[in-house]
């Protein structure tokens, strides 16, 4: 394609309704097209990153090759679209200020008065042309965070009414995402919330193309007419979206309704018949008729708020379809694990995983889970900080060194078998100075990760700041605790396994960010194998 075409995803009548799956069913869509599609998601809030935010805020945070510190929605792009994000597909309002305030000191303004309109307006639409620029795109969908409304959001609907401005509507598209929510007392469905939001979208002088209302129950024609009637949009575009039992089902309900196809055609390009999502119905399938169950345990601190693990719970949506088995994740909480609970708590569980996390705030609970999976044999899979716990407890019960710890935990440990990098020792600020984004790891041949991965050089996500410490590495080789993965430039330890287990596996970096609906990931395959192993 030409030019570039924009697809702004704004959402109103309340939060969390899923902007950013129908942003990536759409792009899922228009890439089964043979489009190219990347999505960008801005946040109204003013952390430079969500690097900084605690998982109880806004949940993971998802790490991209280039090192960005992102919104967990681009976790889903990812998995949706099975292509890399970078820096520059997470704006957050904090990193627009910065940019505008760093060029007010260095004089850049020139003496003029710096305002929102048009600077930092300015600052977003650059943010969303960047993408558009690199020319590998024909469509940049750009999802903005927060509701209609909200005072946080309104530079970012100015800044889309100026971009439907100055693109055309040829070249631009505004899709609402709204609730229709449903009363039960009187048995009725409600389109009052979504007429109020898309006028207060009007009076900021934004007109929504296609309208997609969330709903528990299914919206009839006249209902879908009436909102098209008050909206002023066309009958075609109103589409429904209802609950369904696994977000991989969005696309193909959204492609039922043609949602990519409306899109189409208003942005004025033709609708070919060809959709390969072929392999994606396949998935869905999958993971809707497994054949049969296992039951796995995430053992970690953020357990209230599930969306603190989403790309290890997605993960294992995918590693199980491969398997044909449907895992249940079960969330245990660290801080309830003790000598006395942890065989109550985890006996009926065939795959544990200590997750990442930091802190020493459950940490002794993390250490009792992965002293029972090495004990009873129970495949265990232990991710940055549960890997450095999995050393931890090989040092202290296996190795017999009673003070063993990381010196994030503990400062004077004699022992210090997890120490601070080099590098890091002198860093004081926190917002993005960890170890971020990819990094190359060499396997070990004759190891658990090389019969996953089938290859000896890899490349993963990091973020930490802590690494095992290699003064010790013979010792655990001597003990039974291999290091299997190393670094190739910096000879840091990346894999270590207990080869006499079942299936015993610490990395200290996330796998669970890379993978995706058709790429699952190696390891979390080769963990539910084992898990599901009678
Ligand atoms: N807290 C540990 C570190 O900084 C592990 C971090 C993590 O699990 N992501 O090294």
């Amino acid at each position: 394609m030409s030019t570039t075409k924009y697809i702004f995803v704004t959402g109103g009548v309340a939060s969390s309704l899923g902007k950013g799956i129908i942003s990536a069913s759409l792009a899922k869509l228009l890439q089964a097209r043979g489009f190219k599609v990347t999505i960008q998601k801005l946040d109204p809030y003013l952390n430079v990153d969500p690097g900084t935010l605690n998982p109880y805020e806004h949940g993971e945070c998802y790490v991209t090759d280039d090192g960005a510190e992102t919104d967990l929605d681009l976790g889903h792009y990812e998995r949706f679209l099975g292509v890399p994000t970078s820096q520059a597909n997470n704006v957050t309002t904090g990193r627009i200020y910065q940019s505008v305030i760093d060029k007010e000191r260095r004089g850049d303004f020139l003496g003029k008065t710096v305002q929102i309109i048009p600077h930092i307006t300015d600052e977003i639409k650059r943010r969303v042309k960047i993408l558009g620029k690199q020319g590998q795109y024909d469509f940049v969908i750009t999802e903005i965070g927060g509701t209609v409304g909200d005072i946080e959001s309104l530079p970012y609907i100015e800044s889309v009414r100026q971009l439907r401005y100055e693109l055309g509507t040829q070249n631009s598209l505004v899709v609402h995402l709204t609730l229709v929510p449903y009363l039960n007392a009187s048995g009725e469905l409600k389109t009052k919330p979504t007429q109020h939001s898309v006028k207060v979208l009007l009076e900021n002088g934004v007109q929504p193309d296609i309208l997609v209302l969330r709903t528990e129950h299914e919206l009839s024609d006249d209902i879908k007419r009436k909102v098209a009637l008050f909206c002023n949009v066309a009958n075609d575009s109103v589409i429904q979206s209802i609950d369904v039992s696994t977000i991989y089902e969005v696309p193909l309900k959204m492609q039922e309704q043609k949602l990519d196809e409306v899109a189409l055609q208003k942005l004025g390009i033709q609708v070919k018949k060809d959709v390969k999502i072929k392999p994606w119905k396949d998935f869905v399938q999958k993971v809707k008729n497994p054949q049969k169950r296992v039951k796995i345990g995430l053992v970690g601190k953020y357990v209230e708020l599930p969306d603190a693990y989403k790309s290890i719970a997605e993960a294992f949506v995918h590693a199980g379809a491969v398997n044909s088995v449907k895992v249940d994740l079960e969330y245990i909480h660290s801080e309830e694990l003790t000598a006395d609970t942890v065989t109550d708590k985890l006996k009926d569980l065939k795959g544990v995983l200590v997750a990442p996390g930091f802190g020493s705030r459950g940490i002794s609970g993390k250490l009792e889970a992965v002293k029972f999976a090495r004990e009873n044999n129970i495949p265990f899979l232990g991710i940055c900080l549960g890997m450095q716990c999995a050393v931890i407890e090989f040092a202290r019960n296996v190795l017999n060194y009673s003070d063993a710890n990381s010196v994030e935990m503990s400062r004077t440990t004699t022992k210090p078998v997890i120490d601070l990098m080099e590098e890091q020792k002198g860093v004081t600020e926190m917002g993005g100075t960890m170890r971020l984004g990819s990094y190359p790891c060499e396997i070990q041949k004759n190891s658990y990760a090389y019969d996953a991965y089938g290859v000896v050089n890899i490349d993963e996500r990091h973020r930490h700041r802590y690494e095992f410490n290699n003064k010790f590495i013979n010792q655990f080789a001597e003990g039974g605790m291999k290091s299997t993965g190393i670094n190739p430039d910096t000879g840091l330890v990346e894999i270590v396994e207990i080869p006499s287990h079942k299936w015993f596996v610490g990395v200290q970096f996330h796998p669970e960010y890379k993978s995706t609906v058709l790429n699952p990931h190696p390891l979390f395959v080769a963990f539910v194998r084992a898990a599901a192993e009678e």
